[in-house]
């Protein structure tokens, strides 16, 4: 197995939680309550890839499939300033398409196995996974169908992942609920959609003022620890 390349986060502490940051070959899920920060770690992802590898990154391109029309062009711009890129240049390195609906994003997955070889790509995030599956397959009846269509769309993830040593990160809304046990995936409302599958599961939480709390859950190979980090204008970071 090759080594895995990795993409700092902006934080110190949440690339440590991750074992040095986001990882190749892996599917990478950030899931959590509104808010939580899965949206600005996406766009910091996005920028930092782009960083020679002595900065964290990979020096390559990355692509934004965003599915709630949450994508900032003017977060970019900033975190991008922040190490003294280019903004303009940041900007073009990010191939941004607005997946309309559930049958659109697995399609856009399907044009990448032939986009990401030929354009420099290591990163691909999915922002946010699941809010089409939900929309368009709400309630009990149709959870099956639901699933299964988004496995298929998580194993093509996957394939991409393998087949050309990129980063695949992805996001999964989930409701906060008082009653629910702090980092126990099976008691999360809708679960990580990773439950099932290889990959690393972070889960987010708000906590006083721009502080987020990250932690892995059920990780084989990382220990179930917990970090803080802060959103700033300039981006993720300690
Ligand atoms: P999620 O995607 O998990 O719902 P987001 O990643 O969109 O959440 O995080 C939204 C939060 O990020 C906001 O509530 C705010 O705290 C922070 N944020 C967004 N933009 C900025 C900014 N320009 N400056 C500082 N903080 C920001
Ligand atoms: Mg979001």
């Amino acid at each position: 197995r090759l080594a895995a390349k990795k993409i700092t986060t902006g934080s110190r502490n949440l690339d440590a939680l991750l074992g040095g940051g986001i990882e190749t070959r892996m599917i990478t899920e950030f899931f959590g309550e509104y808010g939580s920060g899965k949206t600005q770690i996406c766009h910091q992802l996005a920028v930092n890839v782009q960083l020679p590898p002595e900065q964290g990154g990979l020096g390559a391109r990355a692509v934004y499939i965003d599915t709630e029309g949450t994508f900032r062009w003017e977060r970019i711009e900033n975190m991008a300033k922040r190490w003294g890129l280019d903004p303009d240049k940041v900007m073009e390195n990010i191939y941004y398409v607005r997946a309309i609906n559930s049958d659109h994003q697995m399609a856009i997955v399907e044009e990448l196995f032939d986009l990401v070889p030929k354009q420099n790509i290591k990163l691909v995030i999915v922002d946010s996974i699941t809010s089409h599956f939900r929309a368009e397959y709400p309630g009990r009846e149709r959870l099956a169908e639901r699933q299964q269509k988004l496995n298929r769309h998580l194993h093509q993830l996957m394939r991409l992942a393998e087949l050309y040593d990129i980063a695949i990160v992805i996001t999964n809304q989930v409701m906060a609920r008082p009653d629910v046990v702090w980092g126990d995936p099976t008691q999360a409302v809708g679960g990580h959609v990773l439950y099932h599958a290889p990959g690393i599961r972070v889960q987010l939480r708000k906590a006083r003022g721009n502080k987020r709390i990250a932690r892995i859950v059920d990780a084989p190979h990382l220990p179930e620890n917990e970090t803080v980090f802060v959103i700033t204008d300039q981006g993720i970071m300690d």
